[in-house]
């Protein structure tokens, strides 16, 4: 068995959250760490996404860090190759990157009582004896494809869209597409224009928004660099416009009525003159409830001779086609599942806290973190964007900022008691009890959506604003905590510490 690297902190994932978490630590002076990423690369998200058309519809100059902007994108909602070069070039600047460590799936993290540290093993079979845990693996790593009956012997090519196959060329092909949510409405415009045909498997329809995103012109840009405070009111601009949309799903009956109204309007002038279309794709819930969709590009697309909506069920996969449970067969080239994430946030991979117990059995019940960040049981053990830490409104660098602020600043009270640090039970459970009735009354009760587990409780999304998240986590509350001295049992008194 490999020797054991021993570190002060472990990162899994190379996104922007591990990225952030990083730098925050090397700023204040915690420097023994390791970021372990399973792909190639620095980028997360925006390294496993490469599908045509893929941007982020949070625009740029919100979706980046506050502590390294950039006056020069070149348009409003950045395409994918352009955030992935800033968000290594951040990862380079900061003096990041040779500390990431590529190919190293975690397959499992253990928490020793006695010496109060963490084993971190990989499937590479890399092993790290740690301080501490950051699992910066987000919420939405594993590409979800339903249990369809036939799929696996389908005969044409098939990919989810976050593992896209850009070895095999769509021109002249007929293209059958699962799913219609954030990732679709982005590629299937562009598949469009070289594929045969497209056919688009809608199990629920969609509130839209407009987003033509063109590049900013050159004075524009020039603006942005040349004056001074120009890019900074842009930010807080962004960042107050997108907090009026969390709004809007918080207050259904009145804000979220007034903005449904103007994504209906919307919606009715790109539709005019296609009623059969507007019946197949028109919403049949509460504005808010799944993620609003910004794109000026989906409806027309859609609108094509050659790019058909089907809305029936899909019953099975049979040989070359799919056949929707009226038992129509419709032959395709190529699948693509545009299904999203298994975002029931528990674990694939053991992680085994105090007593042996693991964070999927701590989460029978469903998954709760306090703050989305610490759990009972698991000392010195993080998460970023983790449970009910997704955005439906905002940008989520905001969220993996403040997330790492407060981590680094538990890591550092942990270490100056001289091991680790755990959120008590009953501050988690009374955190959990107050986050869950704030969702009273907002949109996100009002449909199924993928924010929702089996038992229908909300165990990705904030039920509030950016700014109520960050207020929560500036500054951690050490009674909210037990810091424990390493190499003393767990029946040990726990130190006392001050900040
Ligand atoms: P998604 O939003 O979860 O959409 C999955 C789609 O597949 C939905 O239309 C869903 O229908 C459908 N689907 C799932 N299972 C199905 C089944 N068994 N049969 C038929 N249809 C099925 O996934 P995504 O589009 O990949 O996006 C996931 C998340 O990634 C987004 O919500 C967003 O947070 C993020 N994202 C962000 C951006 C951005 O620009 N910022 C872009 C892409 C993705 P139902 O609606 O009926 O469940």
């Amino acid at each position: 068995m490999t020797a054991a690297v021993t570190k002060d902190v472990v990162i899994v994932g190379a996104g922007f959250g591990g990225v952030a978490q990083a730098i925050e630590l090397r700023r204040h002076g915690i420097t023994d760490l390791v970021i372990l990423e399973a792909g190639d690369g620095i980028g997360g998200t925006w390294m496993w996404n490469d599908y045509p058309g893929c941007a982020c519809d949070v625009p740029s100059h919100l979706y980046s860090y506050s502590f390294a902007q950039r006056k020069d994108w070149s348009r409003l909602c950045s395409p994918q190759d352009e955030i992935l070069d800033y968000l290594r070039g951040v990862a380079d600047d900061h003096g990041i990157t040779p500390l990431v460590r590529t190919g190293q799936r975690v397959e499992r993290c253990d928490f020793d009582e006695q010496r109060g540290r963490w084993t971190v093993t990989t499937a590479a079979g890399e092993v790290y004896d740690a301080g501490a845990v950051v699992l910066a693996t987000g919420q939405l790593d594993r590409p979800a494809v339903p249990a369809i009956p036939g799929v696996d012997g389908f005969s044409g090519d098939q990919f989810h869209s976050a593992r896209w196959n850009h070895e095999l060329a769509l021109d002249g092909k007929d293209v059958a597409v699962i799913g219609t949510g954030a990732s679709a409405v982005q590629f299937v415009p562009e598949i469009a224009q070289r594929a045969r045909t497209v056919t688009v498997y809608q199990r629920t329809g969609n509130w839209m928004m407009p987003r033509k995103n063109r590049a900013y012109p050159r004075w524009a840009r020039a603006l942005y660099r040349a004056v001074p405070g120009v890019q900074a009111v842009r930010r807080t601009g962004l960042f107050l416009y997108t907090e009026s949309l969390t709004q809007a799903i918080r207050h259904p009956r009145t804000l979220g009525r007034a903005v449904g109204a103007l994504s209906a309007l919307y919606m009715r002038r790109q539709l005019s003159g296609d009623p059969e279309l507007a019946e197949k794709i028109w919403p049949d819930y509460t504005f808010g409830c799944k993620r609003v969709l910004f794109s000026s590009h989906w409806i027309p697309a859609l609108r094509q001779p050659h790019v058909s909506i089907v809305t029936d069920a899909i019953g099975e996969v049979d040989g070359d086609a799919i056949v929707t449970a009226d038992g129509t067969r419709r032959r395709a080239d190529v699948l693509i599942w545009g299904t999203g994430f298994d975002t029931s946030l528990i674990p694939a991979i053991p992680i085994t806290g105090r007593g042996g117990v693991t964070i999927a059995e701590r989460w029978a019940g469903g998954p709760h973190a306090y703050l989305g960040m610490t759990v009972p049981g698991f000392p010195s053990l993080f998460l970023m964007y983790g449970p009910n830490t997704n955005t439906s409104g905002g940008s989520i660098l905001v969220y993996l900022e403040a997330q790492a602020a407060y981590i680094r600043q538990a890591i550092t009270a942990a270490r100056a008691a001289g091991g680790t640090i755990e959120v008590r039970d009953e501050v988690e459970q009374a955190f959990d009890a107050a986050l869950q009735d704030r969702f009273a009354g907002t949109a996100w009760l009002e449909c199924d959506s993928w924010y929702r587990n089996q038992d229908g409780r909300i165990v990705t999304n904030w039920p509030d604003s950016m700014r109520r998240y960050v207020a929560w986590t500036r500054r951690l509350d050490p009674e909210e905590y037990d810091l424990q001295r390493s190499g003393h049992g767990q029946d040990q008194e726990p130190a006392t510490v001050s900040e």
